[in-house]
């Protein structure tokens, strides 16, 4: 049987006494009719693909395809090279891997779709910074992406993940849920804790549009990647703490649903409206970025 609600999710981990990385990768396995083994291989060549694409970030300073961005993670670096973060290390790689990631998107660079290309950072910062900074075994790390895929496959089972239908809170939304349980499951937290992280993290970015500047991903798509990477965790501390998320995840999941549905298709990856038709997007838009323009827009 699929698993479509974290309540079943939450029913099946504790019938069985398994993990939700367990009960995932059972369902995976049928699913694609390969073994467990052969599943979590491709979980692992996920996690390198994900590690490559913040490395050619980190290292990558060319414009991205829509030349609105490509600059913004070379500025953080440096930044974090004369001034330490006001929180910690792990703080500042996730906003540069985040960073690195979306804009290694945008120039069509190789990254990990999670689940889509437009939130491809969040995921990947926060995980690969825990396991860099908390020195995370190989199997824990595969682990930790099961769990996160689990989360997004039953958002995805009610919502589809896409801007254009739920707007940006069904992408980066979605994203940072899967964040803020694989986060909470690194830690070792129980079935109640990791589906809390991921009902707190995502009641509280209802609502957001998608409003892609000149049609790109880049604008605001990049720097939110960094935003919701940290919103992931404050959902995985305060869930950490016993925090309870008063609406329970499925209902939180059926309120995203309705959401996106009310929300007006010009605020859902249209660049009819909201960021798309500021005065300044409008110019970008007209302008096409001519050379002049874009030195002044860079600079
Ligand atoms: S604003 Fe739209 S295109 Fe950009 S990341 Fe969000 S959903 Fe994707």
């Amino acid at each position: 049987m699929t698993i479509k609600t974290f309540e079943e999710l939450k029913k099946s981990c504790t019938k069985n006494n398994l993990k939700i990385y367990e009960i995932a990768q059972i369902e995976e396995s049928e699913v694609f009719d390969i073994t467990v083994e052969e599943f979590r291989f491709k979980v692992e060549k996920t996690i390198q693909a994900m590690k490559e694409a913040i490395k050619n970030g980190l290292n990558s300073t060319a414009l991205t395809n829509g030349k609105m961005g490509g600059f913004d993670c070379a500025k953080q670096l440096e930044y974090y090279k004369h001034h330490h973060s006001i929180f910690n290390k792990l703080f500042e790689k996730i906003i540069c891997y985040a960073l690195a990631t979306s804009e290694e998107n945008a120039r069509m660079g190789r990254i990990a779709a999670c689940p889509t290309a437009g939130a491809c950072g969040i995921v990947p910062s926060c995980l690969i910074s825990i396991f860099e900074e908390y020195d995370i075994d190989k199997e824990k790390q595969i682990n930790s992406l099961i769990t996160a895929g689990m989360i997004g496959k039953i958002i995805a089972s009610k919502v589809a993940t896409a801007g254009a239908i739920g707007g940006c809170q069904a992408e980066c939304g979605t994203a940072s849920a899967m964040a803020a349980s694989a986060a909470a499951y690194l830690f070792d937290s129980d079935i109640d804790t990791i589906i809390n992280a991921a009902a707190l993290s995502l009641k509280n970015i209802l609502g957001l549009t998608c409003d892609p500047v000149r049609g790109f991903v880049e604008v605001p798509c990049i720097k939110r990647n960094p935003f919701l990477a940290v919103h992931a965790l404050v959902a995985f501390e305060m869930a950490q703490a016993g925090i309870i998320s008063i609406i329970p995840a499925d209902e939180v999941v059926d309120a995203m649903e309705q959401t996106g549905a009310l929300m007006s298709s010009a605020l859902k990856e249209s660049s009819q409206a909201g960021l798309a038709k500021t005065k300044t997007a409008i110019i970008m838009e007209k302008a096409c970025f001519t050379k002049k323009y874009y030195s002044e827009f860079k600079d």
